[in-house]
């Protein structure tokens, strides 16, 4: 579907290998073309966006006007309150600095976008799209379908605005595990993990920049259906907000935190030494590799943390967007390397101590406080930590019957309630968990076979488990108790006076 970016102007800082021409136009785009249309999907932001620079720049160099399009579709990967109500506040802020500081205007459709996308290029006879790029099966079916739909002169371009080095440049295979992805994606550092270029303001102005969109209706909207997962008060959305958590003078990651890193990030009882960026980097609210050269940029200070943070956001991030991008099966266990497969349905059929159901384990209600905690700080706070989420869901293959299962309840579980859910990460998370994937093979035991084991008393060893159940029990309480005074407030405003 995609070939090498030859047809392209010459990109102003943009190098060809971030961007896949997945349809060339049977016209030049520049001779007498329409304008550039960015439809935006996973890099919600103006900053630091390597498909917005292209776009914008394209759009100059042919000497036409450039949009970005947005697409609220009715379902996605279900998404409820908390994650949309993110989404879309962010976006309203995305929207206003458009407008004001490059006078780019943001169109927003409902529905799908392999219908919507393309009726917008018709009807403002766009010569050229270009999109983001996504790893996940519904996104890029959704790619094929627009390309079939939209007219023959038409160019579609992707662009990997979401990894440092981009994904097909990194490697073009399914990579092993970190160990085997970590040299390719190294040595391309120098090349990719590069200053950007300032973004040009847009030369031709959109014939009608005032789309209006109601936001406020949206965010109601997205809320009453969404309800069941309320949003989170403690992680402000936008782009702003991901920049103080990166490097603001109050509580930032790089200004403040970073020195407890190296040793505390696996302490769940200090959910702060964690960077607290994966609601951003999913949401692309922030870029993944400003977030890298802020913190190459202290280097210096805090050597090893530094190693650490950018092992976690640059190597296994970026393995999990080749996993999702070369395995068709990246969320069931046909997705697993084969002598995992073999180990568990070996043990498929293995007696479990406890079997729960989902809707058991939803509600928490397994004989494992701990598990308890860690499910009920997800369900309310929104954010597992990341410790307790590899236990979390080696509990759930523990407690199930068999691996499939497992999996399809962890993933469940995890895109419902976490905010930085639906994301690559989280789907090889749950697969590396319950499948071993990028993972090897361990002492053979019941249930798991050789897939690596956890246990409470080896949580014991690392943390105060009771601390954190303690810990976990102060917050939902908090949770519970702003909740009803809100609703108690909203009651006392609707009441007559
Ligand atoms: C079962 C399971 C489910 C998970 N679900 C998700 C999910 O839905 N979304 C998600 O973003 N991450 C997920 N992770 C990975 C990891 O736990 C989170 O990225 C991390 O806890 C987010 O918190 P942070 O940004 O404060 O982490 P930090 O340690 O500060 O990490 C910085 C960034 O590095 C990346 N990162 C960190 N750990 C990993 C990892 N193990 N694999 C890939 N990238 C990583 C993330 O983008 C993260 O935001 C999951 C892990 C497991 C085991």
């Amino acid at each position: 579907m995609a070939s090498p970016s030859s047809a392209l102007h010459k990109s102003n800082g943009v190098q060809s290998g971030r961007i896949r021409v997945l349809k060339e136009g049977s016209r030049p785009f520049n001779q007498g073309g329409g304008p550039v249309v960015y439809w935006m999907f996973r890099d919600q932001r103006l900053k630091d966006n390597w498909a917005l620079i292209h776009a914008v720049d394209q759009a100059n160099k042919a000497n036409v006007p450039v949009a970005v399009a947005f697409n609220l579709f009715d379902q996605f990967l279900g998404a409820k309150a908390r994650q949309l109500g993110f989404m879309l506040r962010g976006l309203r802020q995305l929207h206003r600095d458009l407008q004001e500081s490059l006078q780019i205007p943001i169109f927003l459709f409902q529905g799908e976008a392999a219908e919507t996308i393309p009726n917008f290029l018709r009807e403002c006879r766009a010569s050229l799209l270009v999109t983001d790029f996504s790893p996940l099966r519904e996104i890029r079916r959704c790619k094929e379908e627009i390309c079939k739909r939209v007219s023959d002169s038409v160019s579609v371009h992707e662009v990997d605005a979401h990894n440092v080095v981009p994904i097909w440049v990194a490697s073009e295979k399914l990579e092993y595990s970190a160990r085997t992805i970590r040299g390719k994606i190294n040595k391309l550092l120098p090349e990719y993990l590069i200053d950007f270029p300032p973004l040009q303001c847009p030369e031709r102005e959109w014939p009608a920049t005032n789309q209006f969109i109601d936001w406020d209706s949206l965010i109601a909207d997205v809320l009453r259906k969404g309800a069941e997962v309320p949003e989170i008060e403690w992680c402000d959305p936008g782009e702003n907000a991901a920049m103080e958590v990166l490097m603001g003078s109050k509580d930032g990651f790089l200004t403040k935190r970073l020195k407890s890193y190296s040793v505390d990030r696996n302490n769940p009882l200090k959910p702060r030494g964690l960077s607290g960026l994966s609601p951003y980097l999913h949401f692309g609210q922030i870029s993944a590799q400003r977030c890298a050269l802020e913190a190459r940029s202290v280097q210096k200070l805090c050597p090893q943390a530094v190693d650490a943070f950018l092992e976690e956001l640059i190597v296994r991030r970026e393995l999990a967007d080749n996993f999702c991008f070369y395995q068709p099966h990246y969320d069931s266990l046909q997705g697993a390397w084969e002598w995992a497969r073999k180990t568990l349905m070996g043990h498929a059929s293995d007696k479990r101590e406890h079997i729960y159901t989902r809707e058991q384990l939803e509600k928490a209600q397994t004989a494992d406080l701990l598990w308890n905690a860690s499910q009920l700080e997800m369900v309310h706070y929104g954010k597992m930590h990341g410790f307790m989420r590899m236990y979390w869901a080696k509990k759930i293959l523990e407690w199930t019957n068999g691996p499939q299962e497992a999996l399809e309840i962890s993933i469940y579980l995890n895109d419902k309630y976490e905010i930085d859910g639906r994301d690559p990460n989280g789907y090889v998370g749950c697969m590396w968990s319950v499948c071993g994937v990028h993972d090897q093979g361990w002492q053979e035991r019941p249930i798991f076979g050789k897939i690596r084991y956890m246990n409470h008393a080896g949580c014991k060893r690392k943390f105060d488990v009771d601390g954190y159940i303690a810990y976990v029990k102060r917050l939902v309480g908090e949770t519970k108790k702003r909740k009803a005074e809100h609703l108690l407030a909203k009651t006392a405003k609707k009441l007559p006076s």
